[in-house]
């Protein structure tokens, strides 16, 4: 971890984990991965709201074969930091998924219970193949098989927030992914 990197904090952040450039880098990369991978075939992204949005917009920028997007809200935090393994759908996909390849991105995979419980909602709908991309990974706390087939960083187990990740619906618009003060949480 490290601290500053030209970029301005907010009050409320203790320390910057990846920074703006790491992750336009990272992202870059994914990009490209996938549109090598995915030649001459058309993808369909499911991007997780609300945490995948901005990752997602920028993903897919980066994607060189044909592209459409869809999204899923489904609840699985509330406001405290816990995984309550309960997932539910609170909006659908818009399109039919048959015969489609389907990525579904997601901002961080934590215990898995999500992204698991979102592929084995989703192979049911019968897609020609189903993947995922996360742009962070806490494998330390996985309570389910769930590998990630594309992921751009794996971090340590702190809740982190940024670049679409909120804590309360805050801090979504950070340009860096950061943990914040602990007497932030407290406040609530
Ligand atoms: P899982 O079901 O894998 O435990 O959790 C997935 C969801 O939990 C993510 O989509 C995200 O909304 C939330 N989550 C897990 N870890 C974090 C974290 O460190 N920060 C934030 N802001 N959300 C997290």
């Amino acid at each position: 971890m490290h601290r500053g990197c030209g970029e301005k904090l907010h009050a409320d952040v203790q320390e910057i984990m990846l920074g703006e450039d790491q992750i336009a880098r990272k992202v870059k990369e994914l990009g490209e991965r996938i549109s090598g991978d995915y030649r001459g075939k058309e993808i369909l992204m499911v991007g997780i709201l609300k945490g995948a949005v901005i990752f997602l917009a920028d993903l897919v920028r980066h994607v060189t074969v044909p592209v459409a997007l869809d999204f899923m809200a489904v609840s699985s935090y509330g406001k405290a930091s816990e995984s309550s393994g309960v997932v539910q759908i609170l909006k659908d996909l818009d399109q039919n998924i048959e015969g489609r390849h389907v990525i579904v991105v997601e901002d961080i995979v934590d215990t898995g219970l999500t992204l698991k419980y979102m592929l084995d909602n989703l192979a049911t709908r019968k897609p020609a193949s189903l993947k995922t991309c996360t742009l962070l990974d806490k494998p330390s706390r996985r309570k389910t098989d769930v590998v990630p087939d594309y992921n751009g960083f794996v971090i340590p187990d702190e809740f982190v927030v940024g670049y679409g990740l909120d804590y309360g619906e805050k801090y979504r618009n950070l340009r860096h992914i950061a943990v914040i003060k602990p007497e932030v949480y407290v406040k609530e």
